[in-house]
């Protein structure tokens, strides 16, 4: 789960890690209001979407006013904000943050995540900060540095010194720094984040590090150990797809292509994508709807699927293993019954009571296509979905 840039600088303060001062707003009167609350002549405006890059699109506003300060705010509030990070369609700005300007003398970035290969936790840390990271990685990789983190011995002073090496830090930033890294590292183990991003983090004239940026993700599977951190969830900037899959207990995440994929198991879903590529098509969603799948959920699979008109075939691929064929068949044929289907479905089933089920499919003359290996399907559904077939 993601969180807000206010949010996540609410929990950096609770831990230690200097943020500017500010507040959030929801109309233009409020963020007049925060703007004259901060007293200085200039603070910023910054849109609250579950994305970044908002800099580079207009979500981030240098304001000389409180009167302009409130401008901006109407400005944005009510917009979708498209980045390069958010679709097409970008994301709707429902608040806005108002915070002090701060007179930047450098950017760094900063950030902490689990490294799996390494199985640690690792901070990656840049002097090119303010910037797309992944363009740095990819242009300047010697700009950044990796510093793992031992489970058992915890962040240590030594980790500090190699990142403020990196940044260049004079020695009254290096002791500010250690206090921020520590916040950081207290923060993911305590609310069970999957990623901390400061980006940037900067050195103000007046030599004080302070995080400008805020990004957190939380790993979901903990989130119901954490009832505040869950309640920071704002679904108006999620996928509205996949939240409804949330709620049916399904996997889904939608993709770009023209295939809808129903299938059990992450691993299997992954292969069937695999597949689907290899023949030369393009997947329209991931979705995994569970081992212990039922009629019900798979009806539901379906729906989701549909809703995105994009879709062009379905491949569903199934394997009966705590879950009987003859079920599934009956799910999809009460789905494909019940929706009025008129795009082309292949079904390839294997498992307990395999030929019961394909029976079912093939003596139901609702016109599915069966097929009885997971190549024959995926060149079939890619081949329905370019009317070739
Ligand atoms: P995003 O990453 O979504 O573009 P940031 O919060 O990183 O948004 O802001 C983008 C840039 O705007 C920063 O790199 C910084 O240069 C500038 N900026 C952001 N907040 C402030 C601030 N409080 N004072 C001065 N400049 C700011
Ligand atoms: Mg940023």
């Amino acid at each position: 789960m993601n969180i807000h840039e206010y949010q996540a600088k609410q929990l950096f303060t609770d831990f230690s890690i200097p943020v500017p001062r500010g507040a959030v707003a929801a109309n233009a009167a409020e963020a007049q209001d925060a703007a004259r609350q901060l007293a200085g002549s200039t603070c910023v405006v910054k849109a609250q979407i579950h994305a970044g890059a908002r800099g580079k699109a207009g979500g981030v506003k240098l304001a000389r006013s409180p009167e302009q300060a409130g401008q901006f705010a109407a400005d944005m509030l009510g917009t979708r904000l498209v980045t390069h990070q958010t679709d097409a369609a970008g994301l709707p700005v429902n608040s806005v943050w108002i915070e002090e300007a701060s007179a930047i003398k450098s950017e760094f970035y900063l950030s902490l995540l689990l490294d799996r290969e390494s199985e640690r936790l690792i901070f990656v840390a840049s002097a090119a900060g303010g910037m797309d990271i992944e363009a740095v990685a990819a242009q300047t990789p010697e700009k950044i540095v990796k510093v793992p983190v031992h489970p058992a011995a915890g962040l240590q002073p030594y980790h500090g010194r190699q990142i403020g090496a990196a940044f260049g830090l004079g020695k009254e930033q290096q002791g500010q720094l250690q206090t921020i890294l520590e916040g950081i590292y207290r923060l993911f183990l305590a609310k069970d984040c999957s990623q901390i991003e400061i980006n940037p983090l900067i050195e103000t004239a007046d030599g004080r590090l302070v995080a400008l940026d805020a990004k957190i993700n939380f790993d979901d599977n903990a989130l119901a150990l954490h009832p505040d951190i869950a309640a920071m969830r704002d679904a108006s900037q999620e996928d509205a797809k996949e939240a409804e899959a949330k709620q049916f207990d399904l996997n889904y995440v939608t993709l770009g292509g023209n295939i809808g994929c129903m299938v059990n198991g992450a691993g299997l879903a992954m292969a069937t994508m695999d597949m689907v590529k290899l023949k030369g098509g393009a997947p329209a969603n991931f979705l995994d709807v569970g081992g212990g799948t039922n009629k019900d959920k798979v009806k539901e699979a379906f729906k989701l699927i549909l809703s995105d008109g994009t879709v062009k075939a379905v491949l569903v691929n199934i394997f009966g293993g705590i879950v009987k064929c003859d079920v599934i068949a009956a799910g999809i044929l009460a789905a494909v019954e019940e929706m009025h289907l008129t795009i082309p479905v292949v079904v390839r089933l294997e498992g307990t009571n395999v030929e019961q089920g394909k029976t079912m499919l093939s003596q139901s003359g609702l016109g599915l296509a069966t097929a009885d290996d997971l190549n024959q399907a995926a060149e079939l559904a890619v081949k329905l979905a370019e009317g070739v077939a």
